[in-house]
């Protein structure tokens, strides 16, 4: 019951219903105005015509009877107005003489002959002897004086029915209203159904603005009627199409990265959460990589913007080309293949569905990992990129795409940690040692702030008599419940947390303030101080150690300023401009851990370098390694071409010390002579007789 009165109820209130109606309304209306009009003409025309029979038939009457008149013959009057009585257009007739009494009479409440007619119309008309009419509803009444030749000699009155001398107005509107239903019984569902077909395309919007609604909006609604309809489906049609590009580009403003067009942070985020919800309800394993690209902030420095998104993007490129790769050698038939993202800045993601076993994600990794070590050439340069992974395997690492993300970062900052190049898989003691970084900076930034921080200085001997020849600047830090922790233990996180500026700054000036006091006694101990890349590529670096100079009056030439291999051949332009004018007063450079790095030949020969400092994995490798005594027999000869002097690094044994000599290494540094120490040891140790020591340990 209830659904068929929606149903009436909704066709009551449909257009087709409203307009329907309302033209039968109107063709109701129009017709009763028509019919009004009619029959008001109708009934004057009536009037018209009763009036003008009546007056006719009366004015004969008058004419006839006017000598019975002037006789008084009642008989003969009494005869020709009983003639009256056969005929059905009189109501009643009189004749009355000049007198106004009645001589004759009939019909209907007329007076008796003999009596006086006090009636005013035939008073009227003997007073004007003039005809007089009288039209009183459904009558009609003529008074008529007759005359005999040429004398008033009475009047006569008769009443006409209206009915009798023309039709009636109101069966003519009978016949108007029968013929009007008629007429409405036909056209309304002629209208209905012609109202119907005009209104359809109204139908068609409907239907598409709700789908619309429902986004759905690659739709196009076909309206052919020529009319303001098919102008509003066209105008539809367009409204459709630009929505539909427009929702398509929020699309991709809220899911795409704009520099790799790649799937961007929250749509990989939606991803995960999706198939790692499938995984757990399936019971398969699957994987998220994280990546970050090893060196890539100081490429991008050097290179410019534009060109850094360039590399991004080819990065992007070749990061879908291996997963790509990898789907298809190892993808089942039709599974899921892996999405790669950019999260952005320089770290990626790659999420790989669906694990056949434990070593799929590592090797996946391996294949970006080796795709990312080919060089990239960008604005015809060569660049060379590294990248390193951490996975996270679901379920088994976390559920929901952020414990994933942390964790997959997690291991990536172990991979990091460990030299770059390289995929970790998150295990739960990172969770453990990334508390412990963040307390460790905590902490660090206290060591600053608490004067935490000692410098120890390493003595270089020569190789030939070995005297000292110069110290290393190493800092320590005096923890005040770890003891004295050395800069492995710390430096990494003073960089990644940008204290290392502040703390280079520090152990620079107290370098120089140091060893400019033991200078003042006598003691000429020139200082070599590590250089961290960060304050390296910082602002006004240069500025700062002319400053230090100038405030600890340490002369330039006193001081060396060591950068590892990576730091020294990252941007040679911009080393160069950097060092030039610390050059140029004095002060000398060594590149540090040199033959671990990756240094271009054709560079090392361009650069302003004055030390090579040979890594201590050689020099301790050398006698059981023919690898790394040939990279120190190399070294060494280069440097001998180029004219620098060299140091050998961790020298331990005397047997080192004497191959390294023969080979024409300039210094040595090393627990052979001395451990690091603090400066009142290196003043004793400047003081002794080191020649002594070493010709007595070579033995
Ligand atoms: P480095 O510049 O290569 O310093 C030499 C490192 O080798 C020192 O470690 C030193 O104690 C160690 N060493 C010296 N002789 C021997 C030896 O005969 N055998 C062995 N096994 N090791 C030897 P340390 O002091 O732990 O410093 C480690 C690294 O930390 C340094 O390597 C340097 O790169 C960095 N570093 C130290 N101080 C600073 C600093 O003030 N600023 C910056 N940026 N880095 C620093
Ligand atoms: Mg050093
Ligand atoms: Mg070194």
């Amino acid at each position: 019951m209830a659904p068929l009165r929606h149903a009436i109820s909704r066709v009551m209130r449909s257009l087709v219903m409203k307009f329907t109606l309302l033209s039968g309304l109107m063709l109701i209306g129009a017709t009763a105005l028509l019919m009004g009009i009619e029959f008001n003409l109708k009934r004057a025309e009536n009037t018209e015509t009763g009036l003008t029979r009546a007056e006719l038939m009366t004015e004969l009457f008058a004419a006839n009877t006017a000598g019975s008149l002037a006789q008084s013959d009642v008989r003969a009057l009494t005869r020709a107005v009983n003639d009256f009585q056969a005929r059905p257009d009189v109501a009643s007739v009189t004749a009355v003489d000049v007198n106004r009494r009645v001589l004759a009479s009939w019909g209907e409440g007329v007076l008796n002959p003999g009596e006086r007619e006090t009636d005013q119309l035939v008073h009227a008309a003997l007073g004007a002897v003039d005809t007089r009419i009288e039209s009183l509803g459904p009558t009609i009444r003529v008074a008529e004086p007759a005359f005999d030749d040429g004398r008033l000699v009475g009047a006569v009155v008769v009443t006409v029915p209206m009915a009798a001398v023309a039709e009636p107005a109101m069966s003519i509107l009978r016949r108007q209203l029968l013929t009007a239903f008629g007429a409405l019984l036909i056209f309304l569902p002629i209208m209905a159904f012609a109202v119907r077909k005009a209104l359809g395309p109204i139908g068609k919007l409907t239907e598409a603005a709700r789908l619309a609604s429902s986004r759905k909006l690659d739709l196009r609604i076909e309206v052919n009627t020529g009319d303001e309809l098919e102008m509003l489906a066209n105008a539809f049609n367009r409204m459709f199409a630009r929505l539909d590009a427009s929702m398509k580009r929020v699309h991709r403003l809220a899911y795409v990265d704009m520099v790799t067009e790649l799937p961007n942070r929250e749509r990989f985020r939606k991803e995960v959460e999706r198939v790692s919800r499938e995984a757990a309800e399936s019971g398969h394993e699957g994987a998220i990589l994280f990546l970050d690209l090893d060196r890539f902030k100081r490429v991008n420095d050097s290179l410019g913007i534009g060109e850094g998104d360039r590399l991004l993007e080819a990065v992007g490129r070749r990061l879908r080309e291996a997963a790509r790769g990898w789907d298809l050698s190892n993808g089942a038939e039709g599974a899921e293949p892996s999405m790669v993202a950019r999260l952005g800045g320089d770290e990626f993601t790659v999420l790989m569905p669906k694990l056949r076993d434990g070593t799929d994600a590592a090797r996946l990794a391996r294949r970006i990992i080796d795709a990312v070590r080919r060089p990239f050439e960008i604005s015809g340069h060569q660049v060379f990129l590294g990248i390193s992974a951490g996975a996270a395997v679901f379920p088994r690492d976390g559920a929901d795409p952020e414990t994933l993300l942390r964790h997959a970062d997690l291991a990536m900052a172990a991979a990091k940690r460990n030299g770059g190049n390289a995929c970790e898989f998150f295990e739960t003691s990172m969770n453990q040692s990334a508390f412990e970084r963040l307390v460790l900076e905590s902490e660090l930034r206290e060591a600053v702030r608490e004067d935490q921080l000692v410098v120890y200085y390493q003595p270089k001997v020569g190789m030939h008599g070995g005297a000292i020849a110069g110290a290393e600047a190493l800092v320590r830090w005096n923890h005040p419940t770890a003891g004295l922790l050395s800069p492995g233990a710390f430096i990494q996180a003073a960089e990644e947390c940008g204290l290392i500026g502040e703390i280079g700054d520090w152990v620079l000036r107290r370098a120089c303030r140091e060893t400019a006091a033991l200078a003042a006694q006598g003691l000429s101990v020139p200082v070599a101080v590590n250089v961290s890349a960060m304050q390296f590529e910082s602002e006004g670096f240069a500025q700062s150690v002319l400053d230090v100079l100038e405030e600890t009056g340490l002369p330039p030439e006193m001081l060396e300023l060591e950068l590892t291999e990576s730091t020294a051949m990252r941007d040679p332009e911009r080393v160069i401009a950097q060092i030039a004018p610390l050059r140029d007063i004095g002060v000398t450079f060594a590149i540090d851990d040199f033959g671990t790095g990756h240094s271009s030949l054709s560079y090392l020969t361009r650069m302003p370098f004055d030390v090579f400092k040979i890594d201590q994995s050689f020099v301790r490798d050398m006698s059981k390694d023919h690898h790394a005594r040939i990279v120190v027999e190399t070294i060494l000869a280069m440097a001998r071409s180029l004219k620098l002097k060299t140091v050998a690094e961790g020298v331990e044994t005397a047997e080192q010390y004497v191959a390294l000599r023969d080979l024409g290494a300039t210094l040595a540094q090393g627990y052979l002579f001395g451990r690091p120490m603090p400066m009142d040891d290196l003043e004793e140790f400047a003081r002794a007789d080191a020649g002594a020591k070493v010709s007595a340990a070579a033995g």
